[in-house]
């Protein structure tokens, strides 16, 4: 018997850069792994459909559905494309978020309200209109991505991703308190390093030369600063999510799971 047999999880992000391997690409092929039937939500419908190939691929079901999570209208029909196609929605992964660097002096207006705009919706209306499904079922699980820059300045200036990731710590707990009596769990991931499209694009962005950069030895630099000596994967976070969304996790819930290999301990 897998974990998940006889769920459905709504996953968001849930496609990749270029074909990449990300958090929520990740997230969905594993939850399928251990049996659950994935809504493959991503703003590209080609990315979503990738990951649900990659699933198929392995005997899993899988649709893939276009949307940007930051409009009320695309999230709505999307939930209902989903309960449409698997009849139920069990778990919902909310996995969609955006980096721009920037510090209190130097971050624009613009990029301010987009970090806002992007990160703080992608967890509010998916929960929004999943919600009233799972009260009527009397049973759900919100698993959001968040951060350790949630937690601490972790030495490059990161302000408004910081504190939309920080935020999303606490929607989380609010949201835990909340639907408690309704059967419903919350609880967030807070990946560290993790080596996905997303964290090599802001790498190009920084850099003033993105085509020389030696990525093995950039791995290595990094490396040393993680007490478990090596970056994390888009399959340790993925681990984390099946974890929470399994019966073994029945009694989590308003709580936090790190997942950065001991770096938040060290700094
Ligand atoms: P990723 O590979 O870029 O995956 C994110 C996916 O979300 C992409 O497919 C992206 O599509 C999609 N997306 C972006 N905006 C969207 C929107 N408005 N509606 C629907 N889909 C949207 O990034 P990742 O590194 O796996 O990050 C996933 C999550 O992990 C984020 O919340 C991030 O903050 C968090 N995280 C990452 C790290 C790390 O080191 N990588 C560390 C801590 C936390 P496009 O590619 O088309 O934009």
């Amino acid at each position: 018997m897998k974990r998940l047999e006889g769920k459905v999880a709504l996953v968001t992000g849930a496609g990749s850069m270029n074909g990449g391997m990300g958090n929520g690409k990740a997230t969905a092929i594993r939850l399928a792994q251990e049996g659950a039937r994935i809504c493959a939500l991503d703003l590209h419908l080609a990315a979503a459909e990738e990951t649900c190939e990659l699933i198929r691929a392995e005997g899993g079901s899988a649709v893939a559905l276009a949307a940007d999570v930051t409009q009320e209208d695309q999230v709505q029909t999307a939930v209902a494309q989903c309960l449409s196609e698997f009849g139920q929605i069990d778990i919902l992964q909310n996995n969609v978020g955006i980096l721009k660097t920037g510090g209190a002096m130097d971050s624009t207006v613009e990029d301010w309200d987009q970090l806002v705009h992007v990160n703080m919706k992608a967890v509010f209306l998916p929960t929004k209109h999943v919600l009233p499904h799972f009260v009527d079922r009397k049973a759900g699980i919100v698993t959001n991505i968040s951060s350790i820059a949630g937690l601490r300045y972790l030495g490059t200036p990161y302000i408004g991703y910081n504190a939309t990731k920080g935020s999303i710590i606490s929607f989380t707990r609010n949201l835990a308190a909340e639907m408690a009596p309704h059967g419903v769990r919350a609880n967030a991931i807070l990946p560290g390093f993790i080596d996905t499209p997303m964290a090599r694009d802001i790498t190009e962005q920084k850099s003033e030369d993105p085509d020389a950069i030696d990525w093995d030895a950039l791995d290595r630099q990094r490396a040393e600063r993680i007490p478990l000596g090596r970056v994390g994967t888009p399959w340790d976070v993925a681990n984390a999510a099946v974890f929470l969304s399994s019966d073994e996790a029945s009694y989590i819930t308003g709580t936090e799971i790190t997942v950065d290999g001991g770096v938040s301990c060290r700094v």
